[in-house]
């Protein structure tokens, strides 16, 4: 069976939420009209019953009302029967006079609805005639319902056209207005299907307003955007690792060549297969970083420890001693007295970062200068800088140096080997520790870069991963 349209659900939901509705506004209508007019016929026969309370005289026997006084009461429409003490009908007033009394009359001061012995329905007040204390008799007043019945007749009836018409119209705007409104919904179909890898550059052209749909629209088009930037990223990068091969990969060809290319001393392919072996090492170091990445963009960490973060800088600064000392560079580090800085996290990774960015400040730094590491805690976070001297990086490269294979100083950075993906690889563990990085640096001045880490706090917002809690808890008593 086919499925029901969105718009044809649409519509009948429309159409049932109507029908509802108008049945409950025709109930209160009715309702309150008919309220209405039995507290209109109350007030009436009210009125009248003290108003001819008032006027009527009794002479001899014989009851009368001024002419004007029943000409009132018979334009009210309201008929009266007045009652001899012995219960005979002694006058009447209005209409009574072609009617018998109504049958099984109420007790006096009460309202009543009733009918004529000729079938007329009515409603009926009985009230005694008084003058002073003394009992004239009793005044029977009615008020025929028939007119009313037909007036809520008609109003009914003028209901019963109107609310088919009414529907019907309703159900044709509402298939009309859901089309209109579904119109946007099966352009982003269309061009939804248009789209695969090759033209993630398709988008919703429309202009819509910031209702759902346009919301919808908007979100489409960003996913798209995401999307086909990472696509482009995935092609940069093929493209960026192809052409870092091809070199070591066009050396290591042309030194294979020579080496086959005639008779040779065994010591002069010793030293050729140096030089393809430091190729080879070159082609290593770039898989190993790429995989690395990789593993840490995709997957995040593991295992995690409590590492303590200064004797981990105090190791790594011993150890890079002697790259500085061939650098003619000095290499320090200072740690504020009885602060502890400790954290959960993946040691092995961190080191990777404190030495890329220790190695990067050794590099760039002139010789003589001194690179400088520290570290800070505020509150719930751990602030780690190294500082060094030199040419700095320009304000226009700053946005990109986290990214992969980007190199401020390409020629200079090719001669010492790096392939721009070590601050790439520094961001990627940094973020996956729940920290930042951030670079300050001014031409001529020097570089800081500053790696900030979340200490372990339960307000950690790092601490959401449930492997983090179970260590967390331990790390409680090893700090407090
Ligand atoms: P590489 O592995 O090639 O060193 P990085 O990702 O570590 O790549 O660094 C990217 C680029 O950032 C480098 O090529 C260099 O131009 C610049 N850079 C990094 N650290 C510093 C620094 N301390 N001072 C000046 N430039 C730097």
């Amino acid at each position: 069976m086919k499925p029901i349209s969105l718009r044809t659900r649409l519509a009948l939901w429309m159409v049932v939420v109507e029908v509802l509705l108008l049945v409950v506004l025709t109930a209160v209508l009715v309702l309150t009209l008919k309220n209405l007019q039995n507290q209109q016929i109350e007030n009436t026969l009210h009125l009248s019953a003290s108003e001819l309370n008032a006027v009527i005289d009794v002479r001899d026997g014989h009851y009368e009302v001024a002419a004007g006084e029943t000409a009132v009461v018979r334009e009210r429409g309201v008929m009266a029967w007045i009652l001899s003490p012995d219960g005979q009908v002694a006058l009447t007033i209005g209409n009574a006079e072609n009617y018998d009394l109504p049958m099984g009359l109420p007790p006096s001061g009460q309202l009543n609805t009733g009918t004529l012995p000729d079938g007329e329905p009515v409603r009926y007040f009985v009230t005694p005639l008084l003058e002073g204390t003394d009992l004239l008799g009793t005044l029977v007043l009615a008020f025929p319902l028939s007119g009313n019945q037909i007036f809520t007749q008609q109003i009914f009836l003028g209901l019963l056209i109107a609310i088919p018409i009414v529907l019907i119209l309703s159900v044709l705007g509402g298939v009309f207005l859901a089309g209109r409104a579904l119109q946007p919904v099966a352009t982003i179909t269309h061009t939804a299907q248009k789209i695969n890898a090759e033209s993630l550059s398709h988008r919703i052209e429309m202009s819509l307003p910031e209702d759902e749909i346009g919301q919808l629209a908007q979100t489409f088009n960003a996913m798209l955007e995401r999307i086909n930037r990472a696509f482009e990223r995935e092609r940069q990068l093929t493209s960026d690792v192809s052409h870092e091969l091809r070199t070591p990969l066009g050396m290591l060809k042309t030194q294979l060549s020579l080496a086959r290319s005639r008779p040779r001393e065994a010591s002069a392919l010793l030293q050729m297969m140096a030089e393809m072996e430091g190729d080879v090492d070159r082609m290593t170091r770039l898989v190993e970083q790429m995989l690395t990445l990789a593993r840490v963009e995709q997957r995040g960490l593991t295992p995690l420890e409590i590492v303590d973060c200064a004797q981990l800088l105090q190791d790594i600064v011993a150890d890079l001693q002697v790259s500085a000392q061939e650098h003619a560079v000095t290499l320090e580090l200072t740690l504020p007295p009885q602060v502890d800085f400790f954290l959960l996290a993946d040691g092995e990774r961190l080191r990777q970062v404190f030495v890329n960015l220790i190695e990067n400040g050794i590099k760039y730094s002139p010789e003589g200068e001194v690179v400088l590491v520290t570290a800070v805690r505020h509150w719930q976070q751990i602030s780690i800088s190294v500082t060094n001297k030199g040419a700095g990086i320009s304000p226009e490269q700053i946005p990109h140096l986290f990214e992969r294979f980007y190199r401020a100083d390409d020629a200079r950075a090719r001669t010492t080997g790096g392939f721009g993906l070590g601050l790439a690889i520094a961001k990627a563990i940094v973020e996956a520790h729940g920290g930042t990085i951030t670079v300050k640096s001014d031409s001529g001045e020097g570089s800081t870069f500053i790696v900030h880490l979340p200490t372990l706090t339960q307000n950690n917002p790092f601490l959401d991963n449930p492997l983090l809690q179970k260590e967390a808890k331990q790390f409680d008593g090893v700090c407090t």
